[in-house]
């Protein structure tokens, strides 16, 4: 138990906000995560595109670059042809040299030798498709041809002239780029060399790996596009890139498309590690929930459970405290503050001296202490009675109760005790005790008044034999004055019987005045002897009203009892008295009674050190209507009865640890028996006869 579980402080477990409060709050932390995941997957997904469209640029400006190579290429080449065939002389040569060339060069279809007026010397086609003009005629496509020749002689340059559609026999058609070369031979201008370009096959030129999965295309300005080169498209997200391929005299647009094989959900590692972490996280945002939860509930119930012990605790009237090993106090519950007085600050970790402990037994309690908390004999279950004194000094009784108090590891960390004060049951004891005796001695007075005409009756004959031995001593003291021989011994014997008589007057006066007389309650070694004889008195006055005969049977050499004389006297009288009652209702013709001590039970075990007590009788016995309440307060069957004898005579014989119990008598009549403890007594009462009606303590 925590000490700051302290009594006093009204602690109320929190729990930090209601379940409902925290939803806003998870709420936000679900949304922020995932605004958190998407945007990284869309700039992972981001940063892959732009990683494509830049990888895409580089490819188109190779595409540029091998496209400038060919034809830069193709143009020596031509330049060569035409440096070796200078004359028009050369022309059957120029034509074999012109078709290898071709054969070499498929992106060229045709080459023409021009003079200067742009007359056509020469021409070749190329092997591998039928001759290009065939369907749209040669003069057609002159004036563009022109324009660049034009163009190269007056900047001796070779000049490429604009695209155009070429229509093809077989329906189709392609887009077609002329080349014009100016042909110079010692320092005069002698015609050109004009070469046609197939531009799909000059973007065939381009390197076979950057062509596969990728299309390339020359465009228009407006993006129509003029031919066409590469992998078949496949649908998914496009990327492009133009890029210009600058010629003398054209300019031309190379366009460069790739797309994704399919709409990948995982595009890239990257994208799925972001994916793969995003998923990760929510789950563990899940479990966290989920544990989260379960710790509420637990908190709750954990709440609940406190809040259940603290009422507990607060409305217990028993006063708990715990100390730890070393006899510190680490709790206490507001009924023990209650108890003493003291605030829980002023006895928390406190130590001996308890400022509850009395001064004077300090000392005592001390030692106690250093009993327990060394391991000494273990407390009495049942609990000890101790004093405590309040913070005014007053004292009280407690009742304490210990036990080990052991952890979760069941190691023992301290002790627990529980007190109960008392001092209110103390009272009640005592005002009863104090009760009690006012009836004793009531029922006492009681009993004497019903002697008084006893007494008068017994009185009457010591008294009338006094009278008898006055008169008759005064009578011999006439004699004597007259008769000279009458022996001063006769009057002698005459004084003596009067004294012997008053002596017995007295007697009787003296046995009722013991008897009325309220003695100090105290129990000392008495024998049993002397208690009969007590007794035997005034048993005997009634006993020679009513004609009964009493017997007294004691053994011998019994060892005293311990007990309160006065009681145990009224005990003996009280079973006396109803036992000749009964035989004289009866009309018992010769009436007797019994009145015997003798060892209890058996001489071995736990019968040894108690007597018995009996008073029998040869009266009617007891009728079994009236055996249920004889014991009874106020039940009597006498007119002039009180019915207190018999419940007083339990009481007496139970306060000194026997027992009272009746059975008939043999042949007829009633036996009752009671025990003593004898000086040594053993502390358990003796094996009980179990006779007939035997009563038991309620
Ligand atoms: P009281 O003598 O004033 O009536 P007791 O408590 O002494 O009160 O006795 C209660 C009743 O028990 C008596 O009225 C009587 O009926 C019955 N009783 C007691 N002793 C005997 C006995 N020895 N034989 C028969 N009845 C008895």
């Amino acid at each position: 138990m925590s000490p700051r579980a302290a009594a006093g402080k009204p602690r109320t477990p929190t729990v930090a906000r209601a379940p409902g409060q925290r939803w806003p709050l998870w709420g936000s932390l679900i949304a922020l995560v995932a605004t958190l995941l998407v945007t990284l997957v869309w700039l992972a997904g981001r940063y892959e595109a732009s990683q494509l469209q830049s990888r895409l640029e580089r490819d188109t400006a190779e595409a540029i670059a091998d496209i400038r190579t060919a034809l830069t290429r193709n143009l020596q080449s031509l330049q060569a042809l035409q440096s070796m065939h200078a004359t028009p002389a050369s022309l059957p040569t120029w034509s074999h040299d012109a078709q290898r060339l071709l054969h070499e060069r498929r992106e060229m279809l045709r080459l023409e030798w021009r003079d200067g007026q742009m007359g056509l010397l020469a021409v070749a086609d190329t092997p591998y498709r039928p001759p290009v003009f065939a369907r749209m005629g040669r003069s057609n496509a002159h004036p563009d041809v022109t324009l660049a020749c034009a163009a190269a002689r007056r900047l001796s340059t070779p000049a490429y002239a604009t695209s155009y559609f070429l229509p093809q026999p077989d329906g189709l058609g392609m887009e077609v780029m002329e080349l014009c070369l100016p042909q110079v031979s010692g320092g005069t201008h002698n015609g050109y060399l004009v070469a046609t370009y197939a531009l799909g096959e000059v973007l065939a030129l381009v390197a076979p790996e950057l062509a596969r999965g990728q299309e390339i295309s020359f465009t228009e300005a407006d993006g129509t596009r003029l031919a066409l080169h590469g992998g078949t498209r496949r649908g998914g997200r496009v990327f492009s890139a133009q890029q210009l391929l600058d010629l003398p005299g054209n300019t031309l647009v190379l366009r460069m498309d790739s797309w994704r094989s399919a709409p990948d959900l995982f595009p890239n590692v990257l994208t799925a590690l972001v994916t793969a972490m995003s998923i990760a996280l929510l789950s563990v945002l899940f479990l966290l929930g989920k544990d989260m939860r379960r710790r509420q509930e637990v908190e709750k119930d954990l709440a609940e459970a406190l809040a259940f012990r603290k009422a507990m605790e607060d409305s217990l009237v028993t006063g708990l405290r715990a100390r730890d090993l070393a006899g510190r106090i680490t709790y206490v519950n507001p009924a023990f503050c209650e108890m003493v007085g003291f605030t829980p600050e002023e006895l928390l970790g406190n130590s001996t001296p308890a400022p509850y402990w009395p001064p004077e037994l300090a000392g005592e309690y001390q030692k106690r202490q250093e009993i327990r908390l060394a391991g000494g004999h273990a407390p009495p279950r049942e609990g000890f009675e101790s004093v405590f004194m309040r913070k005014d000094g007053s004292r009280f009784p407690v009742l304490i109760i210990e036990a080990p108090l052991i952890n979760a590891q069941g190691m023992q960390t301290g002790w627990m005790s529980a007190f109960l004060d008392i001092s209110e049951q103390r009272r009640v004891e005592e005002l009863s005790r104090a009760s009690q005796e006012r009836l004793q001695a009531s029922a006492r007075l009681a009993t004497v008044g019903e002697m008084a005409s006893l007494l008068s009756h017994e009185l009457n004959q010591p008294l009338a034999a006094i009278s008898s031995y006055a008169t008759g001593s005064l009578n011999l003291l006439d004699a004597r004055a007259g008769l000279p021989g009458t022996e001063p011994a006769d009057l002698q014997l005459a004084l003596q019987r009067i004294a012997q008589q008053a002596e017995r007057a007295g007697r009787v006066i003296k046995s009722v005045h013991d008897f009325v007389r309220r003695r100090v309650k105290a129990r000392e070694p008495v024998r049993p002897e002397s208690l009969i004889e007590a007794v035997l008195p005034l048993v005997s006055l009634q006993a020679r009203k009513l004609r009964v005969r009493v017997e007294t049977r004691v053994s011998p050499s019994l060892p005293a009892v311990v007990c309160d004389r006065t009681m145990v006297e009224q005990v003996l009288l009280n079973l006396a008295r109803n036992a000749m009652q009964a035989m004289d209702e009866a009309r018992v013709a010769s009436p007797s009674l019994v009145i015997q001590v003798r060892r209890a039970g058996s001489e071995v075990g736990p019968g040894k050190g108690w007597l018995e007590f009996s008073v029998a009788d040869q009266g009617p016995g007891i009728p079994p209507e009236v055996r249920e309440q004889l014991f009874t307060p106020f039940f009597t069957t006498k007119a002039e009865g009180m019915g207190l004898g018999l419940s007083l005579c339990r009481t007496v014989v139970e306060q000194h640890g026997g027992f009272l119990a009746f059975e008939p008598n043999r042949p007829r009549g009633t036996i009752f028996r009671f025990t003593l403890p004898t000086d040594g007594a053993a502390p358990a009462a003796p094996s009980q006869p179990a006779p007939q009606g035997a009563t038991t303590t309620a």
